[in-house]
């Protein structure tokens, strides 16, 4: 009987990340240029990326070593804790093991600050003394917001006004860690001021907010800009936890069938499954890799594979990558963390490929796993992280119905103790069950770019 938590020793944190470019079955498809159309090179991001984070986007050595002084901070809580779910098994009466890896375990309770703490640091080192960026339901704020206060940053945060107003605990976090957070669309920003005048009562919305946090970065010397998920550079840090969970499941004597992680720009899901789709692609292990997405924003599953913009204004460089359109509205579904209209170009290149597959669940049967998850392991979820424990609900029974023991692992990206009224909706019957509609999918997709049209 193996153990029911695997911990690692503070010795056995990783010294590199794993940059999955160098594995690829084909090479990525160069960023463009959103006015010109054509590929953009290291020098057209230097106004908004450090040096450093600007040539790990584009590499394709396998490995990069952590500095010292972020593995320093990692330690305040890595390496986090694989835990085998034996009461979830139980509940479940199947016969498949399952595992999860707890990300909520951060101080800022996700897996967002891996990368957090590596940016502050590389712009640190750049003579960068200001960041802005953008957050949805506020995670990656407050891990940026975490992550300035070990570098003396000044970090500014646009946060979808929708949000703002629902969430303000997320919003006190960044104060608490020093961070200044505006809602978006603000008078602070000439984009967020256009928006303000067309639509006085904007919700906001993600693409809104890049735009806003680019602009106002783009404006000044002292100024980078943070994007917490989606870029290659992010993939790579978030690899410490996959990294860790290899070398925890190794501990346990296991090694997994499948492997699980919410998908909303990818980051989470990519830190935790691409050492393993390492083995998958050199040796051919078979791993059933698996992206968990919502139904109200099922960008994997339903979207083109194409190029488009990261952000609503179209300032940022064209990506090919799964989009439901950059113009896209989603519905108010509870994970907000899951609501962008793209994904991580090198996990669109996987699925397009095969190597990685998707499935969108509704968020109804995710609250559902979320309170099964809180009554058998202990454990409140964040809604995002909902989605990985539905898939691995979904597929330990599968195994059960098939009869076999396998192996399922997921990526528990993070805590919901500041998104229970999410779980107030859900137990009063307030949640719908949101899909997104053809008609809608077909009316966002309309405007998408035509590069060398
Ligand atoms: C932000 C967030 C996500 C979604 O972002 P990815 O980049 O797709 O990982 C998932 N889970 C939690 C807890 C988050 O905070």
């Amino acid at each position: 009987m193996s153990e029911r938590r695997i911990d690692l020793p503070i010795s056995e944190l990783p010294d590199k990340w794993y940059n999955i470019a160098a594995d690829l079955p084909r090479p990525m498809d160069p960023p463009l240029h959103p006015g010109t159309g054509e590929p953009i090179g290291p020098d057209d991001l230097a106004p908004l990326f450090p040096m450093a984070l600007i040539m790990q986007e584009v590499s394709t050595e396998r490995w990069h070593e952590i500095p010292d002084e972020v593995r320093d901070i990692y330690k305040i809580w890595r390496p986090t804790p694989m835990v085998r779910a034996r009461r979830l098994e139980k509940a479940l009466d199947t016969p498949a093991h399952i595992y999860y890896k707890n990300e909520g375990y951060s101080p800022a309770g996700s897996h967002k600050p891996n990368t957090a703490v590596a940016q502050a640091y590389y712009n640190k080192a750049e003579g960068i003394t200001r960041i802005t960026t953008e957050t949805g339901a506020g995670q990656w704020g407050s891990a940026l917001a975490f992550a300035g206060t070990f570098f003396d940053m000044d970090i500014t945060v646009y946060m979808v006004r929708i949000s703002f107003d629902q969430k303000p605990y997320r919003k006190l976090l960044m104060n608490v860690w020093g961070a200044r957070c505006f809602p978006s669309p603000s008078d602070q920003t000439e984009f967020g001021r256009k928006i303000l005048s067309e639509d006085p009562d904007s919700p906001g919305s993600l693409g809104i907010a890049i735009s806003e946090a680019v602009e106002d970065a783009a404006k000044r010397d002292d100024t980078h800009y943070s994007l917490g998920s989606v870029l290659n550079h992010v993939m790579l840090h978030q690899t410490v936890v996959g990294l860790e969970a290899k070398k925890q499941m190794e501990l346990a004597g296991e090694y997994p069938d499948v492997v699980i992680g919410c998908h909303g720009g990818g980051s989470n899901f990519s830190g935790f499954s691409f050492p393993f789709a390492h083995d998958k692609l050199t040796e051919g292990k078979q791993i059933k890799i698996l992206a968990a997405e919502p139904e109200a924003s099922p960008t994997l599953t339903r979207g083109p594979y194409a190029y488009d913009f990261g952000d609503t204004a179209g300032m940022t460089p064209l990506m090919r990558m799964y989009t439901l359109g950059h113009g896209f509205v989603p519905a108010p579904i509870h994970a907000g963390g899951l609501r962008y209209h793209g994904a991580a170009p090198l996990v669109s290149l996987l699925v397009n490929e095969g190597v990685i597959e998707a499935q969108a669940y509704d968020q109804l049967a995710c609250y559902e796993a979320a309170v099964l998850f809180a009554r058998t392991e202990g454990l409140v979820s964040a809604p995002e992280t909902a989605h990985a424990i539905r898939a691995a609900i979904v597929e330990a029974l599968d195994a059960k119905e098939a009869g076999e023991e396998r192996v399922i692992i997921f990526n528990w990206s993070g805590h919901g103790l500041l998104d229970l009224a999410g779980y107030d909706a859900y137990f009063a019957g307030r949640l719908q069950k949101y899909s997104l509609s053809d008609e809608d999918l077909t009316k966002s997709l309309a405007e998408l770019p035509k590069p060398g049209a």
